[in-house]
Order: C-alpha cells, then structure tokens, then sequence
C-alpha cells in the first residue's frame, strides 16, 4: 500500500472515520467509500473501528497510529465498543445523527479555503452525554443523518453552512456550562480518577444511576418515560450531578428527600414504587439490563434501614432477612393489637410525632426494636380501674403515683372521663411493688402503734404525694408490712420518724 501523502496529520480529537474522510476530500474522492474502496478498506470494517483498517489508514495518511488508535471506538460484539479501556454500549453513541458546534468548524474553516478537509469531526460529539461544547460552552447542534450509511460522509454534506451562516446557527444561542455528567465522563475517558463511587462503575452504570437519579429528583417520580426529550436528560444528569458526585451518602440524601416529600403526600409504605417512581422501575427491569450498578444496593439497603418491609418478600431481587422499621400496620398485623391504641401508644412514648397522627397507618414509621417495646407493653397492659385492686392502694395514692411519673399510662386520651379506658404496663406495676416492698419488708413483729399510708397524711399533716416521695426516696427505717400482705395499703410507718423527716 502506497503512502499518498507525506503526512496528513490526524488532529488529536478527531474521529478516524473523520480523517478518513479528510483524506479523502483531499485526494479529489468523489465520497468516502470509494476513496475506501480504492485503498480496498471495507466501510464496515472502518465503522466497527477494526485494529487492521486503523493501521492502514495511518499507512496512507504518513501518521504514527497510536492517537488514532487512542479514538477509536472498536467495536467488541453484541452491541458495544470498547474505548480507551472503557467498554461503551451502542446506546451512548450517537450513530444516527451529526452533532457539532458552529464555532468549533467556522475556526476549522479558518485554516484555508476548502472546508472538505479542514473540518474534522470531534470524538466528544459522538457521545450522547456530551451535549455542550467545552470550549464554546454552546449547545451541540444535531442533524439527521437519515441513514447509517451517511455516517461515512463528509461533514461539510451535513453541515454546509460557512462563514456568516455559520455564525448565524448561534447568534441568539444563550452560553452555557457543560453539565458536570458530562465533563465527568470525559475526564475518565482521558485517564482522571474520582469521584470515587462512580469510577467504581461501568461507564454506562455511572451514566444511568446519574440520569435516573436526576429524573426523579428534577421532575418528579411520576415523571413518563416517554415525555423525556434530550434537554430532559441533560437536565436529569446535571442534577443527579449533584446527589452521586457524594456517593452513598449523597444517595442516602436524595432517597431521604423523595421520602419525605412521598409522606408529605401521604404516601409510602411497602409501596415503594410511589416513593421512588420511575428510579424504582427503572431498577426493576429484567433481562439484559439487569446489571444496575451499585445503586440498586444502595437503594435497597436504604428501604432496608429506613422503610417498612416484608420479611421473606423479595427486594429489589433478593429476600429480606430481618427488618429494622415497621410501619403502625404492619405492627398491628404481626401482633394482633389495635392500631389506633397502638398508634396512640407510640405517640406516648415519642416514636411518632403527634402531628403525624393523621396520616396513615402504613406510612408511620417506627425503629423495630422501640416497636416491639411498645407492643409488649401494650399487650400486658391492663386497665386503670384495676389499679387499686392490683397494687392494693387508695384511688388517692394511684393518683398521686401517676402524678408522680411513677405509674405512666400507655397513652393519654384527650377529653373528659377518658382516662379509665387508659391501660398501664403490668409489668411497671409488678417493678413498683417490687420496689415499697424492698423499702418496706415482711415483719413477723409488726408495733401495733405503727400507722398506715392515709392515717399518717392525716396525723402528721403531710400531702400524700410528699409521703409518697420521701418514703420512695428511700433511707426510712422504721416501716414494713405484715407477714403476706402486700401493696401500698399493707405499708406501715413510725409517725414520729415520719413527723422528723417531715420537719
Ligand atoms: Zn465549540
């Protein structure tokens, strides 16, 4: 194989089907494939980016291969393409269409009279996530190309326009910066490190998790796939920009922002499809695109920690083994218990914020463990009115034992003569006793001068609730009960220890 020209250098952005094309302008072919076929290269072997046709097109071009080589996308089978060690998938390429900045070809123009082999095809603009150009900061435009065929032509066939015309496409074009996606994107592709979670994915992973982050965050969950025009994308990309440049922790956040804004909505639950929307759909798909990335992980470890789930059920293609959260409902199915009572108990003891009290059951969310706590105590409770019986006291004594915050019911019921329908924990009750009848033991010998709960208030002119405190308190020596009687009513005193105290 001849060399045609002594050197017609390869510009270090450009594609190969672009210098191919150059050359062939130069050499007066009427297109490119039969300037191909003249050097008896195959067209599809140039487009499959094929080792063999590079070099021999550095043959006749006089041109050392390796930057070519370097833009080459090569094609690996089964729809990708393997470029500077990165594997892109067909998809992120853009084949049908010619996509270019004005700018950059009026200054290619600039370089002489004949546009045919000035002007080269930059390989950024062959990748769908380049929509800007970083030196211009103008939007890409892009041209049909109809057919695939047409990708062997030259650009000038695509883009005619010269001089004023040229500059015309982007006279009332606002500027702009070119999305942090996409500059991330080329940056790995010139051999950059970070961010971290990213680089730790395909390049189509990190692309996707992006853009479908930045959907659902920029236009809502409900947004429909089919309404999403390009600038959409890009718009996705920038602002799912903003959530994985942080890696986990920034996906933490954006999947903690779409929850509150679904329980805002009254929404959530198990139903994490009106939570996350079309990220959640899009994570679901089987078949070839089940290779996510890590983001799915990510998400499922989220609901795993922060959402009710179903043990045994499937998440996100795996089992759940064990909750961390339930729901008001689902803790009332697993344990029988009323919802409403149930729900006021979690108030009660601050798992839930009162003001949450009307949303619905599934959507309120509790810490496993506190939720156990609570259902326990509640399926031990037992009713006020027992109180006296259970704990041996006076009406007076169990209101004073509340109203010291020693007795604590599951829940307070608002209005009037509610307050019997309160259960307290027996097992409360049970510590209580346990505790007047280590300070006041059994005695064989009881002084029969000794006085009881009520008379001492009486006789020493103390409330009840002070007696109740200072004898809880501890530290009184003379005091006890009679052999086998319990409870508060079964408690004996000196008066004149208690008239000390008192003083
Ligand atoms: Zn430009």
């Amino acid at each position: 194989m001849a060399m045609l020209f002594p050197h017609f250098p390869f510009q270090g952005d450009e594609t190969p089907v672009s210098w191919a094309a150059r050359m062939s302008a130069l050499h007066g072919s009427p297109n490119l494939r039969s300037f191909l076929a003249d050097q008896r290269i195959s067209p599809s072997d140039l487009l499959h980016g094929r080792q063999a046709v590079i070099e021999r097109l550095c043959e006749v071009g006089g041109q050392d291969p390796a930057p070519v080589w370097r833009n080459t996308a090569s094609s690996e089978g089964n729809q990708c393409f393997r470029l500077r060690g990165e594997i892109i998938p067909a998809s992120m390429l853009s084949r049908e269409e010619t996509r270019f900045c004005p700018l950059c070809l009026h200054e290619d123009d600039a370089g002489g009279s004949n546009p045919g082999p000035l002007r080269w095809d930059r390989l950024i603009w062959s990748l769908r996530v380049v929509t800007t150009c970083p030196t211009h900061h103008l939007p890409l435009i892009y041209r049909g190309r109809e057919h695939r065929e047409n990708m062997l032509h030259k650009l000038i066939l695509h883009v005619p326009e010269r001089g004023e015309d040229l500059l015309a496409l982007v006279e009332d074009v606002p500027r702009r910066e070119d999305s942090p996606l996409q500059a991330y994107v080329l940056r790995r592709l010139d051999g950059h490190k970070g961010p971290d979670w990213l680089d730790g994915q395909t390049l189509e992973q990190a692309v996707k998790a992006t853009q479908m982050l930045g959907l659902v965050m920029a236009f809502g969950t409900t947004i429909n796939l089919s309404s999403v025009d390009r600038d959409d994308w890009d718009l996705a990309g920038r602002v799912g920009w903003e959530w994985v440049a942080q890696g986990e922790q920034g996906l933490h956040a954006a999947f903690r922002e779409l929850q509150a804004s679904a329980f805002a909505r009254g929404q959530g639950g198990q139903n994490y499809f009106t939570v996350f929307g079309q990220l959640h759909r899009w994570l679901l798909e089987p078949g070839d695109r089940s290779d996510h990335g890590p983001i799915k992980q990510v998400l499922r470890d989220y609901i795993l920690k922060n959402m009710d789930v179903c043990v045994g059920r499937k998440l996100l293609g795996k089992p759940v083994g064990r909750r961390q959260k339930y729901s008001v409902q689902s803790l009332a199915v697993e344990t029988g218990l009323h919802r409403q009572t149930l729900c006021k108990v979690l108030i009660e003891r601050d798992l839930i914020a009162a003001a949450d009290a009307g949303k619905p059951y599934s959507i309120l969310l509790v810490d496993a463990e506190k939720a156990r706590e609570a259902a326990a105590a509640l399926s031990r409770a037992v009713p006020l009115v027992q109180l006296p019986t259970l704990l041996n006291a006076t009406r007076p004594i169990v209101t004073c034992l509340i109203g010291l915050g020693l007795l604590t019911p599951l829940h307070r019921s608002v209005g009037e003569n509610t307050r019997d329908k309160c259960g307290l924990d027996a097992r409360e009750l049970n510590q209580l006793m346990d505790r007047i009848h280590a300070l006041a033991p059994e005695l064989t010998y009881l002084p029969t001068e000794w006085v009881n709960l009520t008379q001492c208030t009486k006789r020493a002119r103390i409330p009840m609730r002070q007696l109740l405190q200072m004898i809880l308190q501890g530290g009184i020596k003379k005091t006890g009960r009679a052999m086998g009687e319990p409870g508060f009513n079964a408690l004996r005193f000196d008066i004149e220890e208690i008239r000390l105290r008192a003083s």
